[in-house]
C-alpha cells in the first residue's frame, strides 16, 4: 500500500469520523452484514425502513400530509406505498420545497442536483446521513473486487468547469492528497496529449479507473494508437457509471488496461443502485433504495423479468422524501440468486433513459441502443447520435472524419427505417459532435415527451 493510501486510511477517515461525525466506514459495514442474508429478513429489513420512512413522511412532509389517513395501515407498509401515486421530475419540481421535512435542520441539508443532461436539471435536498449511504453502497460493491475506500483511482469524465480556477486547484488538491484520486478531463482527451496521459496513468498507477465509458473507450482507442501496452501493474477494475456500458466498449477497456470492467448503475438521484460482482451480475442495493418497475402505460407494478420504468424510494433520505419516483431510467429487476453467494436480487438489464427511447409512429418504444450494434457493422461510421424530434422525424449525425462511406450511410438509414417504421431521416455531416451540457456523450436522443398512455416496451 502506498503511503498517500496509508494516510487517508489511518488519518483521514479516522479524522473525517472524530471532526466532522462522518460515519461511512460504519455504513460500509452494515452494508455488508446485508449482503448474505438470506431474502425474507432482506425482505423484513426493508419493511422496517419502509415503516420508518413512510411513517416520518406522512407526518412531517406537507406533501404527503394528506394521506396521513394511511397511517393505521402501516403494518403493512407495501401496500402504503402503493397507495402513493408516482413522482415525475414534473410534478415534483415546481413543489419542491412541499417536499422538505418540517423536521429538517437546514443549517446542515445541503441542495443535490441531478446531471440534467436532458432538459432542465432537478434540485433536492439531503444530508449527510443519505449521502454516507450511497456512498457506502458504492464501497460495499468495490469490496467485492478488492477495492477499498483509499486506493488510488484515476477518474475520466467531466471536471467540476463551474469552479473557478483557484477552487479547481484546491478541488485537485483535495483529490489528490484526500481521496487519492486524479482526474482525467473528458473534454481533454485529444489524440496529441494521449502520450502525456499515458505516462501519467503509468506513474500514478491506479488500483482503478473510474468513469464514463465514452471517455474512457476515447483514453482506450488513444492509447492503443501510441502502438504500446500500457504497464499496470496493481490495477483491479475499471468502473463503468453513469452511462449504458456496451459489450463492445467493455471487451476494449479490458484489452486496454488489463483488469475486468465492473458495471456500477447509479444516478445522482437515486444514489448507488446497483453494483457488478465478479460472476458478472448486477446486484440491487435493495437495504438502500426501494426499487419497482411499473408498465409504461397503466403505471401498474410489473413482474419480474419484465422491462418498464423504474420507481425508486431512496430507504435514507429523511430530509426530503421522494416516495415513488420515477427516475427516467428503462430497467428489468430479478429475483434469482446469484452463484457469488451474495443474496442481495438482481437488476437484470438496465436498457437506457427514457428520454434514450424513441416512440415509433405505432406507439411501441424502441431502445435507443439498439442502434449502437448495428453501427458497429458499419465500418465508417465511428461516432453518430440520432435525435428523434417528432413521431415522423429523426437526424442522424455521423461524425466526418473523411473516411465515410455513402453506402454505410444508406445502409443504416435504412436499418433505422426497419425498425423504427415510416420515418424521414435527415443526415447531417459533422467535425465534430459535441456531448450534452453535462458532458455525456448521447447517442440516442428523443427530443419530444412521450404521450400518457403508451404501449408496452420493445
Ligand atoms: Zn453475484
Amino acid at each position: 500500500m502506498n503511503m498517500t493510501s496509508r494516510f487517508i486510511q489511518y488519518a483521514v477517515y479516522p479524522a473525517m469520523k472524530r471532526w466532522r461525525g462522518n460515519r461511512v466506514m460504519d455504513r460500509i459495514s452494515e452494508l455488508q452484514h446485508h449482503e448474505t442474508m438470506n431474502r425474507s429478513e432482506l425482505r423484513e429489513l426493508q419493511k422496517s425502513q419502509l415503516q420508518s420512512l413512510l411513517k416520518h413522511a406522512l407526518t412531517h412532509v406537507p406533501a404527503y400530509k394528506e394521506f396521513q389517513y394511511l397511517l393505521n395501515e402501516l403494518d403493512n407498509p407495501f401496500y402504503v406505498l402503493r397507495e402513493i401515486p408516482l413522482l415525475t421530475k414534473q410534478s415534483f419540481r415546481p413543489r419542491r420545497d412541499d417536499f422538505l421535512s418540517d423536521t429538517a435542520d437546514t443549517s446542515s441539508i445541503f441542495l443535490n442536483r441531478s446531471g440534467g443532461s436532458t432538459g432542465e436539471p432537478v434540485t433536492f435536498y439531503m444530508n449527510r446521513h443519505a449521502v454516507e449511504y450511497s456512498e457506502a453502497a458504492r464501497w460495499r460493491g468495490l469490496s467485492w473486487w478488492g477495492i477499498r475506500p483509499w486506493d488510488p483511482c484515476l477518474m475520466v469524465w467531466g471536471s467540476p468547469i463551474e469552479l473557478k480556477q483557484s477552487a479547481m486547484m484546491s478541488w485537485r488538491l483535495k483529490e489528490r492528497w484526500l481521496k487519492n484520486r486524479v482526474l482525467i478531463p473528458a473534454f481533454a482527451l485529444q489524440p496529441e496529449r494521449m502520450l502525456e496521459y499515458r505516462s501519467l496513468i503509468e506513474s500514478f498507477q491506479p488500483v482503478y479507473l473510474y468513469g464514463w465509458p465514452s471517455s474512457m473507450e476515447i483514453l482506450a482507442r488513444g492509447i492503443q494508437a501510441t502502438g504500446q501496452p500500457l504497464r499496470l501493474h496493481r490495477i483491479k477494475g475499471i468502473v463503468s457509471t453513469a452511462e449504458v456500458l456496451t459489450d463492445a466498449q467493455r471487451k476494449l477497456l479490458q484489452e486496454v488496461f488489463g483488469a475486468p470492467v465492473i458495471n456500477e448503475y447509479g444516478a445522482r438521484e437515486g444514489g448507488i443502485m446497483g453494483y457488478e460482482c465478479p460472476q458478472g451480475n448486477m446486484h440491487a442495493s435493495v437495504d438502500n433504495t426501494l426499487m419497482e418497475v411499473v408498465d409504461p402505460q397503466t403505471g401498474e407494478m410489473l413482474p419480474e423479468g419484465k422491462t418498464g420504468f423504474l420507481i425508486v424510494t431512496d430507504l435514507h433520505n429523511y430530509v426530503m422524501p421522494r416516495l415513488r419516483y420515477r427516475l427516467g431510467d428503462m430497467v428489468q429487476l430479478s429475483s434469482e440468486f446469484c452463484s457469488c453467494g451474495r443474496t442481495l436480487p438482481l437488476i437484470r438489464s438496465v436498457d437506457g433513459r427514457e428520454d434514450d427511447t424513441f416512440l415509433r409512429g405505432d406507439g411501441l418504444l424502441v431502445n435507443g441502443q439498439y442502434f449502437t450494434n448495428i453501427a458497429r457493422l458499419l465500418p465508417s461510421i465511428q461516432q453518430f447520435q440520432i435525435e428523434q424530434v417528432s413521431v415522423e422525424q429523426m437526424i442522424l449525425r455521423l461524425k466526418d472524419n473523411g473516411q465515410l462511406n455513402q453506402q454505410d450511410i444508406s445502409a443504416f438509414c435504412q436499418q433505422i427505417k426497419d425498425k423504427m417504421g415510416d420515418i424521414q431521416i435527415s443526415v447531417e455531416r459533422l467535425a465534430e459532435i459535441h456531448p450534452a451540457a453535462s458532458g455525456k456523450m448521447r447517442v440516442a436522443i428523443r427530443s419530444f415527451p412521450l404521450p400518457t398512455a403508451l404501449k408496452s416496451s420493445s
